[in-house]
């Protein structure tokens, strides 16, 4: 499983869900399996009762979970069905690690923010990127039985035994096709929020953890960012200090996304490049305002994201998917 988190800073509402969505459906068009997960730092455990002139449309999913709009851009962007738990809240994890600690799970320790809010805020990730999304998944998940020995067999008449998935080895194509019992190769995840803020620095020092947890091959930090222009120029400077903030906790961005009213310039890519520590000007990506969101993928696939989470995530190792990329 590759992981490829988008965090966002300077203001909020910079279009990090459109960016992630768009991400995904550019490499399912490079035929990759994907599943996202929205993380939301605020205190409420679901978005069900927050005031829609505060916080805008709560969108519902099947399973009647109330969640963040960004769900239902995945879902529309991705043709996949979420569930309530591919979207965590403070107030969820803080809920289970109070359930756990009331049922004296964790043995008289003292319960603490790290570890035991981070190492669930992990183990959520992992148990829901393994969940299938789409519905071929969903129809191989469903068709599994689980033998005593808690592996998986397809039931495909008893000639297949396979696992479920492998949780940090490389599952793109996944024995190919229809053989990977619906599990994504890659999973998005979106940190809501701006870097900088007190809410959502447990969760950056869970996916600091996660980081080191799932392999550098396995994960990949892109950072949003705004670049304002006064008069005629492109200001890189509140780029350069969103990513400094970033730095500053512990993970370092492979990519950076500039949302600007027009097209980031050459010279601008070259600063921020330089400032940012990312490998080149390649790795700075223009998403200009476009007329229509679904332009997006577009705009990724023809600024070469696809080659720099290739090399990053180490997918053109990958035989089916080298022709593709
Ligand atoms: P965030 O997830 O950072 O809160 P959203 O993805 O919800 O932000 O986007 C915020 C708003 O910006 C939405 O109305 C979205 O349609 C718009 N938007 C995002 N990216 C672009 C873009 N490249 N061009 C025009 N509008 C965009």
């Amino acid at each position: 499983m590759k992981y490829i988190v988008v965090t966002g800073g300077v203001v909020s509402g910079l279009g990090k869900g459109v960016t992630i969505s768009s991400m995904g459906r550019m490499l399912q068009g490079c035929g990759l399996r994907v599943t996202s997960i929205k993380i939301d730092p605020y205190l409420n455990v679901d978005a069900g009762t927050m005031s829609p002139f505060e916080h805008g449309e709560t969108y519902v999913l099947d399973d009647g979970g109330e969640t963040d709009l960004d769900l239902g851009n995945y879902e529309r962007f991705l043709s996949v069905s979420l569930t309530s738990e591919h979207n965590i809240t403070t107030g969820k994890v803080y809920r289970n690690v109070i359930g756990k600690e009331r049922r004296g799970d964790y043995l008289g320790r003292t319960v603490q923010v790290v570890p035991h809010i981070t190492n669930e805020i992990q183990e959520w990730i992992e148990r829901v990127a393994h969940v299938p999304v789409d519905d071929a998944g969903r129809r191989h998940w469903e068709a599994r039985e689980v033998v005593e020995d808690g592996s998986d067999i397809i039931d495909d008449g008893g000639t297949a035994a396979r696992p479920p998935f492998h949780p940090h080895g490389v599952v793109v194509g996944g024995g190919g096709g229809d053989d990977n019992v619906g599990v994504a190769d890659v999973c998005l995840i979106e940190v809501g929020g701006t870097v900088g803020d007190i809410e959502s620095s447990v969760f950056l020092e869970a996916l600091r953890q996660f980081q080191f947890r799932v392999g550098p091959d396995n994960f990949c930090l892109t950072f949003v960012s705004l670049v304002p222009i006064m008069g005629e120029e492109q200001k890189t400077k509140p780029t350069q200090h969103g990513v400094r903030d970033l730095r500053s906790v512990g993970l370092s961005p492979a990519v950076i996304f500039c949302r600007c009213r027009e097209v980031l310039e050459d010279g601008a890519k070259a600063k921020i490049a330089s400032f940012c520590h990312v490998d080149g000007p390649g790795c700075v990506l223009s998403v200009h305002d476009v007329s229509n969101v679904y332009h997006v993928p577009l705009l990724l696939l023809e600024q070469k994201l696809h080659r720099i989470l290739a090399d990053k995530l180490k997918l053109h190792e990958l035989p089916e998917l080298a022709r593709r990329l």
